[in-house]
């Protein structure tokens, strides 16, 4: 089953205006030659959506945020709704990443009705799971990301609608990263984990990406595994170089 590759750019909580344009137009010019398998995503901060987007004028690169509420409007001070992601220009929106599930207690099922929100949106959801040090030294690695996988997608889900990514939290900004064969296991466990929750056919089409610390030096390796289908990357991605040269390894 051949499916796109996506490389998605998660810049967390970095950049100011004038960086982030100037970022955002480097990237855009790089991949002006993108090949037709692979696409190309950024994620800034709120704030930097509407500058991001100006500066993506005419490119393929697609624009993303970093989370959402799962209401349309209404008191709630400091969220930011869904719909208002889309009236931004946001195509995708990343939930459940394991800084928002630690930082902001996030649970399985909030990150479902924000998938859920997202979706009736028409927006494209990112959902992350993975492990932490101390659940892979216990060999738990397959048990937790399966359970996020079944309590944070929620039924609307299709490979149309919904990507994947499996961040081992140990890994995440910390320089060090799975090897591709332990990536690639805990993948092709997520994606038997698919076929009992979406079914066989969504689950062959539904692109599952790695996270952690992926860099040029290690792309290439990990974007040839059979279930890995792309990458999102987060400290390598405020890097217009290093974020190209990750681009330019995927097939
Ligand atoms: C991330 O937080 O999504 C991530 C993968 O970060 P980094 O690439 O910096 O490890």
């Amino acid at each position: 089953m051949s499916r796109k590759k996506l490389i998605a750019g998660n810049w967390k909580m970095n950049g100011l205006i004038a960086d982030s344009a100037t970022l955002a137009k480097e990237i855009s010019l790089n991949v002006k030659n993108l090949k037709p398998n692979t696409e190309v995503l950024v994620c800034p901060p709120f704030t930097l959506l509407t500058t991001v987007k100006k500066a993506l004028r005419g490119s393929k690169v697609m624009l993303g945020a970093q989370d959402c509420h799962i209401e349309e409007k209404g008191a709630h001070t400091g969220d930011i709704s869904p719909y208002m992601l889309k009236d931004a220009g946001c195509e995708y929106v990343i939930l459940g990443h394991s800084e928002r599930r630690t930082d902001h207690k996030e649970t399985n099922a909030l990150v479902k009705a924000k998938a859920q929100a997202a979706i009736k949106a028409g927006l494209k959801v990112i959902i992350c799971v993975g492990e932490t040090l101390t659940e892979r030294e216990a060999g738990k690695a397959f048990e937790v990301t399966e359970k996020q996988i079944k309590g944070s997608l929620p039924n609307e889900s299709t490979a149309a609608n919904t990507v994947i990514a499996y961040e081992p939290v140990w890994a995440i900004g910390t320089g060090k990263t799975a090897t591709p064969a332990d990536a690639e296991a805990v993948h092709a466990h997520i994606r038997k984990v698919l076929v009992q929750k979406c079914g066989k056919a969504i689950a062959s089409r539904m692109r599952i990406l790695y996270g952690g610390s992926m860099k040029p030096a290690n792309a290439a390796e990990l974007l040839a595994q059979e279930n890995i289908d792309g990458g999102l990357i987060g400290g390598a991605s405020l890097k217009s170089a290093d974020f190209t040269a990750i681009i330019e390894t995927a097939k």
